[in-house]
């Protein structure tokens, strides 16, 4: 998506350790506008997918998920980041390790949310090694649903999570895909797509 392909190359910044700063638009401050145009990108990509629920994980997914549901008129249900062990049950419940924080979470989602009939869109910020979306993956199965499509906005195509989605036979669509990127010079290449 070039509209976003060019706001990464002027606002991103690459820091050290494969880190792409995006506070200014996407995970911080939140340009709206641009946010429609990759939930309209979003619904264009994933038109016949059937989706009938949009989930993604707190936080910086949600914004983008629920500008996006307005084109799918869908729900969106978030896994939430959770101290307490699941004891009662009633919720579908898996560990994810953070990228960018490097300490594993428990994540959260309400049975009461999630079921057999759903057909879900997963939506995300990021895709680096897949952690997070392994974690996601996790709780759709858990719950008997299946999984519509995952569509994130900035895939760093230079680790592994995107392969190895894509060879599960995932229908994975990233906005835009960074394959190469440095924090020396801040030059960033996009995968052609
Ligand atoms: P993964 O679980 O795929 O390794 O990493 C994805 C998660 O880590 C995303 O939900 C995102 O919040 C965070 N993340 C991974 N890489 C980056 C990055 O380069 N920049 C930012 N801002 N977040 C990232």
């Amino acid at each position: 998506m070039k509209l976003l392909e060019e706001r990464i190359q002027k606002d991103g910044i690459v820091k050290a350790g494969n880190v792409l700063k995006v506070d200014s638009f996407l995970n911080h401050q939140m340009d709206i506008a641009l946010f429609n145009a990759m939930g309209e990108e979003f619904k264009r990509l994933f038109a016949n997918a059937d989706v009938n629920k949009i989930m993604t994980i707190e936080a910086s997914g949600i914004g983008i998920a629920c500008v996006a549901a307005q084109y799918f008129n869908v729900p969106v249900v978030f896994a939430k980041k959770s101290q307490s062990v699941n004891i009662d049950g009633d919720v579908y419940s898996t560990e994810i390790e953070s990228f960018t924080h490097k300490r594993v979470y428990n994540v959260i989602v309400s049975k009461k949310y999630l079921s057999p009939n759903d057909r879900v869109l997963i939506i995300d910020d990021f895709l680096a090694n897949g952690c997070a979306m392994n974690g996601l993956l996790d709780i759709v199965a858990a719950a008997g649903a299946s999984v519509a499509g995952i569509g994130i906005a900035i895939e760093k195509g230079f680790q592994q999570g995107g392969a190895l989605l894509r060879a599960r036979g995932y229908h994975l669509e990233s906005l835009a895909i960074v394959d190469a990127m440095n924090a020396q010079t801040g030059e960033i290449t996009f995968r052609a797509q």
